[in-house]
């Protein structure tokens, strides 16, 4: 049996673990402090634990992030950092920088079970979901990188390989780690975004966890016969049921829910989509961002040109909403929206190819 990888338990059950060791608690927030707050994962380091605490620990836990086994610099300043898992599977994060933030964007899943038609991940399919110790650790390891040069990510957002809340369990305990300001890696929640594909039991629940992290929607279309043939997703829970469970996300004063809306030339991208784009937002604290579809081999669809990606803008501005048009990052090297699919486990399954 595989031993717990501390990087992936809360502080709070870091404390239990020290007593069940026949330790105080207080050792167990030392330990959340090395770990989360100094970045510290050899428990050899760990100088003001008592040695043969150290010791019990070495035998029942690991402390490991997971080694970064590329990194792939962009044209345009972002960067994509892949990781090899236990049992070889292959996950990327993307670091994007822009002015005064770096924004870091992690997997949750390796591949995706969701299929939307547009989206290279969804080809791979599900291989399985990431453990709590994988997400925060994409954060620390990446963290470390920027470390060298005195820097950190100061945004994170759910929005790498996978479907965040169809991994429940490990993204809220990622998100509780995250965002302890205490023993935790400090992040505040308004700097933290999830993304979803709109699985509604998923949002409802995560509405519920008092966590104030921001929602992103994964909208794509503005009829559902349009959106469940990009997003078969929506035959489970359409855009009324999408739309109202968004309403019902508990916001702070000056928060907002965002919509990624990938477009798709001839798809979803005349006049009268942003029109119904438009009237269905009202009502709601809404930002729209307009995602020009980056190309992948194989791929269905285009790019529209950009005199209409900026008429969708437009319609959108003059109705009063918040909308950016979100030119993607790392197009160059594999590291855009919907692009992230790492080998082998593509290569697998065409072991001849
Ligand atoms: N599964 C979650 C998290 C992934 S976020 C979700 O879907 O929200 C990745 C974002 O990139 C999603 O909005 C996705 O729809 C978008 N995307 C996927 N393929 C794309 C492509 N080829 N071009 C541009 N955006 C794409």
């Amino acid at each position: 049996m595989s031993r717990v990888n501390l990087v992936g338990v809360l502080p709070s059950d870091l404390e239990d673990l020290a007593v069940e060791l026949g330790a105080s608690r207080y050792r167990g927030r030392q330990l959340a402090t090395w770990i989360f707050r100094k970045s510290v994962f050899d428990l050899e380091a760990m100088t003001d634990l008592p040695k043969d605490f150290r010791a019990r620990l070495g035998e029942r836990v690991v402390v490991e992030v997971p080694e970064p086994e590329r990194l792939t610099p962009s044209q345009d300043g972002s960067q994509k950092l892949v990781f090899v898992l236990h049992g070889g599977s292959r996950i990327s994060s993307v670091l994007m920088p822009d002015d005064d933030r770096t924004t870091l964007c992690v997997s949750t899943q390796v591949g995706c079970g969701f299929a939307c038609g547009f989206c290279l991940t969804g080809v791979m399919g599900l291989e399985r979901n990431l453990t709590a110790a994988e997400i925060v650790g994409q954060i620390l390891a990446a963290n470390r990188l920027l470390d060298k040069e005195s820097r950190r990510a100061t945004h994170i957002v759910f929005m790498g390989m996978g479907e965040p809340l169809a991994n429940y369990a490990a993204l809220v305990t990622t998100l509780r780690i995250l965002t302890d300001a205490k023993l935790g890696v400090g992040y505040s929640p308004r700097r933290i975004t999830v993304s979803t594909v709109g699985l509604v039991p998923g949002i409802d629940k995560l509405g519920r966890e008092d966590l104030k992290v921001n929602l992103a929607i994964s909208l794509h279309a503005t009829t559902d016969e349009v959106r469940s043939r990009l997003m078969p997703v929506n035959r489970s829970f359409d855009l009324a049921a999408l739309l109202a469970a968004v309403k019902r996300y508990p916001l702070a004063a000056r928060q907002r829910v965002f919509f990624e809306y990938v477009m798709l030339e001839d798809v979803n991208d005349t006049s009268d989509d942003a029109q119904r784009l438009a009237r269905l937002l009202r009502g709601v604290k809404a930002k729209v961002n307009l995602i020009p579809f980056n190309d992948w081999e194989g791929a269905r669809f285009r790019r529209p040109p950009l005199a209409r990606i900026l008429a969708f803008q437009s319609i959108l501005l003059d109705a009063g909403i918040t909308t950016t048009v979100r030119w993607s990052k790392g197009e160059d090297i594999g590291a855009a929206c919907g692009q992230l699919r790492e080998s082998p486990a593509v290569t697998s399954l065409s072991a001849s190819s």
